[in-house]
């Protein structure tokens, strides 16, 4: 068997399932969950393992799912395909679920689907017989960075240590048994095109959370605001603060500053004496992100002092820019090219969101590409699934075949690419840099 035959057996095979991968897809969006509470989810992913035959450990980190196929011709390598499991809040959207506003219209269900059809397709075409590596199907919670209070909680009681589920598993030492990751994310598509495309990523921001209270004194707002310390009027100057700075943020750095006001005061007729807010700070690399972090809270706590309020500010790790592995960019887009024609496959630019994959990024080869599959807004409630070949089928098959470039010819593709691969840090420098924000 030759690579190029067993690739096409593998993108046969994967094409022969998409009744069972669609179904796969339409299941988990059925019953979003959000991060660490992927319960039903992860029980939908066990029960696919097990018709597959897949041995798999499950629980870590809450609620992810491990499955593993061995290669035939040895395991000098792993190779993990990730799906996320979580949902988002959009109650909105008309899939939404009534009791938590849930849904999926972030297409965390199509990368668990193309999970499973990567794996479907390996096994049902005898393929991992020809590969010197193991194939690891990692079904991983909590990439959304939301209801920080309830994920504050179950770090508190010990449940978890970090408020994303990548972070948590590494710390977990749940990656220490793969070396490079694949993973797909899916984009809308302009209403001027009417077919999909593969969009290969470069890099993106990451971020530090921060949680942000100003404290003044209470008084009467109309008859006694002198003897009060406006914790509002604290806030807004601290926000003013950092658009005074904003010029000095360079284009080259990406630096976004968007804060939200949680709690504004009390009461209409009482000065303001508890002010809270949230807010990211993301860059496009770490010391910029560190820089102007730094700077910003100088600003905001500046805003405190101009009234005489006190400001506390909690940084949080957020996470890190996403770096996606040239050699791995390479081959999928070699891949995708074949698979969808060259017209349809680009590079991405730097993108200013974030995702949990830019920690993993840091400590091992990774590709985090773009399917435009989507009509409407990533996270919006008009966001609907238009090409199902695209957002199920497509992307799967691409990865298979990069699986099989890595591990076929004994691992000589993989070899090179290890042979020259640095990361950025190492799981030891990843972890210090993490407990760092709790000083
Ligand atoms: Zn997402």
């Amino acid at each position: 068997m030759n690579k190029t035959l067993l690739k096409q057996k593998v993108c046969q095979a994967i094409a022969a399932r998409k009744p069972d991968i669609i179904a796969v897809a339409e299941a988990i969006w059925a019953e979003p969950e959000l991060g660490y509470k992927e319960t039903k989810t992860a029980e939908k992913v066990e029960a696919t393992f097990k018709q597959l035959g897949v041995e798999y450990k499950n629980k870590l980190a809450l609620t992810g799912v491990k499955g593993r196929l061995k290669g035939g011709k040895g395991s000098k390598y792993s190779i993990a395909v990730i799906g996320e499991l979580d949902a988002i809040i959009c109650p909105d959207h008309p899939a939404a679920s009534e009791l938590s506003g849930a849904a999926h219209c972030c297409g965390h269900n199509a990368q668990i689907a193309n999970m499973m059809a990567v794996t479907m397709g390996l096994i049902d075409a005898g393929a991992m017989a020809f590969l010197a590596g193991d194939v690891v199907p990692f079904a991983v919670p909590a990439e959304e960075y939301v209801e920080i209070t309830y994920r504050n909680r179950l770090i508190e009681e010990g449940k978890i240590k970090y408020i994303g589920g990548k972070p948590e598993l590494i710390y977990r030492g749940e990656f220490d048994d793969i070396d490079m990751a694949l993973q797909i994310h899916l984009t809308s598509v302009p209403q001027e095109r009417d077919n999909g495309f593969i969009e290969i990523s470069t890099t993106s921001n990451g971020f530090i959370g921060k949680l942000i209270n100003y404290k003044g004194v209470a008084a009467h707002a109309a008859a006694a605001p002198h003897a009060g310390v406006n914790a509002l009027n604290a806030a807004m100057m601290g926000m003013m603060g950092v658009h005074a700075i904003r010029e000095t943020f360079q284009e080259k750095d990406y630096i976004r500053f968007h804060p939200i006001i949680t709690q504004g005061g009390d009461l209409v007729n009482v000065i303001p004496s508890d002010v809270r807010m949230e807010s990211y700070v993301r860059a496009g690399n770490v010391p910029a992100m560190i820089d102007a972090n730094e700077r910003i809270n100088t600003a905001l706590k500046a805003g405190a002092m101009a009234v005489g309020a006190t400001c506390e500010i909690k940084d949080l790790p957020g996470y890190l820019p996403l770096n996606n592995n040239p050699t791995l960019n390479d081959l999928l887009q070699n891949n995708a090219q074949t698979l969808i024609g060259e017209e349809n496959v680009w590079v991405a630019p730097h993108m200013t969101g974030s995702t949990d994959t830019g920690d993993l990024s840091h400590i091992m080869p990774v590709s985090h590409p773009w399917i435009g599959s989507i009509r409407g807004v990533l996270h919006g409630k008009d966001y609907t699934v238009f090409d199902e070949d695209m957002a199920y089928i497509r992307p799967a098959q691409m990865m298979a075949c990069t699986i099989i470039d890595l591990l076929y010819d004994d691992a000589e593709k993989a070899d090179e690419l290890m042979k020259d691969y640095k990361p950025l840090m190492s799981k030891e420098e990843y972890l210090t840099f993490l407990s760092g924000f709790e000083k």
